[in-house]
């Protein structure tokens, strides 16, 4: 049952779109800012799912910010043991997946978070050939990152990335300077100090979580 659709799970991911981005299929405008990007092209959650893809079991590049509703029914469902063991297998899976996709793509400009130990594993991932000893890897690398090294730690590649993409997205609408020098910013130090943030939020249509690694103990 697991295995059906495994390639469309790892191809399709949910990430920020432009606030006027509309569903490839019906065209509906994608007012959150969210959509299912599958074969480059954006959809709607309800198209996703028409297309037979499990929006619940895909990487999520967004957690950076604040969800109407968080999706907390991964331990809380009341089926068997095995179907917990396999959801919380698909949970692992999407937390790595979006774990390399940030940090082997989306945040590749941040140089603090730049490691090349996960490059092998990403192309795998871009070649569909991926397998569960990968994630395990990832699972790993995560792990330590929240240990010991929290600019990579999967929170604060969540906040990188939220922060980034609304930083680009404001500069190509109002053309402020400040943006710029935010991005700077952020490409240098991973993070972005709470004055910085809040002038982001400002004018950012999302909400963020602030997350500081240097003040996480
Ligand atoms: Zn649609």
């Amino acid at each position: 049952m697991i295995e059906t659709g495994e390639i469309i799970k790892m191809d399709a991911y949910i990430d920020f779109v432009e606030t006027d981005a509309r569903c490839f299929m019906c065209h509906r405008p994608l007012s959150s800012g969210k959509a299912v990007v599958f074969n480059k092209k954006n959809f709607g959650n309800t198209c996703a799912r028409k297309r037979g893809i499990d929006v619940s079991n895909i990487p999520d590049l967004t957690k950076g910010c604040i969800a109407e509703t968080e999706n907390t029914e991964i331990v809380s469902s009341g089926i068997g043991k095995k179907g917990v063991d396999l959801k919380y297998r698909d949970s692992v899976k999407q937390k790595c997946l979006s774990y390399l996709i940030l940090r082997c793509d989306k945040l590749k400009d941040i140089k603090k978070i730049q490691y090349s130990g996960l490059n092998e594993i990403y192309s795998k991932y871009t070649n569909h050939s991926i397998n569960q000893d990968d994630i395990r890897h990832i699972s790993n690398i995560i792990n330590l990152a929240e240990r010991k090294f929290k600019e990579s730690s999967i929170k604060n590649l969540y906040f990188c990335y939220a922060v980034k993409y609304q930083l680009e997205n404001l500069k190509k609408r109002y053309h402020y300077e400040i943006f710029d020098s935010f991005l700077i910013y952020l490409r240098k130090h991973a993070t972005l100090t709470i004055k910085q943030f809040n002038v982001l939020m400002q004018y950012s249509p999302v909400k963020i979580k602030y997350y500081d690694y240097q003040s996480d103990e």
